[in-house]
């Protein structure tokens, strides 16, 4: 069976304003990636159009697909995010057949960005590869990032990954996926921002960002939206339970933190 792809909806994407920390990050994708969306014509002038291909890579968790769901925000294109089994067919064919529909559906609608997630699994070393018909997919996928049949201006591509090693290096030519952006574990300031964002209008007091920040180094923004949707969960328990006007406190927010671990401690 062939794959049906559609854009995401409006209220998918997202805003910059809605990432905690990346701060150096953001102003480079703006730059580079979201202002020749904005300004073509500035860019022409320079020889430099919008789109292309980018690789996200980083500890899963802390942000990649939330980054560029905030790309397709910012630059007002349409978005499309892909999973890799909705690429990937076991029947002859059809995985070639699937990258040509899905690039086709992003072109009649440009500007667009097709966001590709676990690339790895697409764009995977020949070395590692186990079946030898993936080569034919792989090929399929460079002829479309290549735009050889058709055109690939005002199309973008973000790719994410969290094994970029295991990336086929023809993948990252000129023209392919030539820019890399490394999505890093938040340090204690963006792990402040993050929380900051995800108590934003949930009933609580006194609470002290700056003590939660420091208590959780290694911890992921996923991780981090874990201790806060635990921490809340308890706390409406309570409140069911006994408490009408039990509010959200620091303790709630510290119990969770000593019971959870880390992910990303090996980055
Ligand atoms: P994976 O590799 O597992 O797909 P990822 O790096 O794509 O992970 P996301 O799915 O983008 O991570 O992040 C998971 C969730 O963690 C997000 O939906 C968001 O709630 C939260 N989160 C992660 N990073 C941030 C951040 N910098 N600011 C705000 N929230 C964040």
């Amino acid at each position: 069976t062939l794959s049906h792809f559609e854009p995401m909806s409006e209220r998918y994407k997202i805003t910059f304003a809605e990432i905690g920390g990346l701060e150096k990050l953001k102003r480079e994708a703006n730059l580079k990636i979201i202002q020749p969306f904005k300004n073509p014509e500035l860019f022409k002038r320079f020889k430099k159009q919008a789109g292309g291909g980018i690789l996200l890579y980083g500890p899963p968790g802390c942000g990649k697909s939330y980054f560029a769901r905030a790309i397709a925000g910012e630059c007002g294109a349409t978005f499309f995010n892909v999973g890799i089994d909705q690429i990937l067919d076991m029947y002859v064919g059809n995985s070639e057949k699937n990258l040509k529909h899905l690039f086709q559906s992003a072109r009649n609608v440009k500007p667009a960005i097709l966001f590709v997630d676990e690339i790895d699994a697409l764009g995977r070393r020949r070395d590692l590869l186990r079946h030898t018909n993936m080569t034919s997919t792989i090929n399929a996928f460079l002829a479309e990032l290549d735009g050889v049949e058709s055109d690939n201006s005002d199309l973008l591509i973000i790719g994410a990954t969290n094994a970029p090693w295991d990336v086929d290096s023809a993948f990252r030519r000129p023209g392919r996926f030539d820019r890399t952006l490394f999505i890093p574990p938040p340090d204690e300031h963006a792990r402040e921002e993050i929380f900051r964002l995800l108590l934003e209008g949930i009933p609580s007091q006194n609470l002290h960002l700056s003590e939660l920040a420091k208590l959780t180094p290694h911890f992921s923004g996923a991780d981090l939206k874990g201790v806060v949707d635990r921490a809340g969960e308890a706390v409406i328990e309570e409140i069911l339970e006994v408490e009408e006007g039990r509010v959200l406190l620091q303790d709630d927010l510290l119990k969770e933190i000593s019971d959870s671990k880390p992910t990303t401690m090996e980055w």
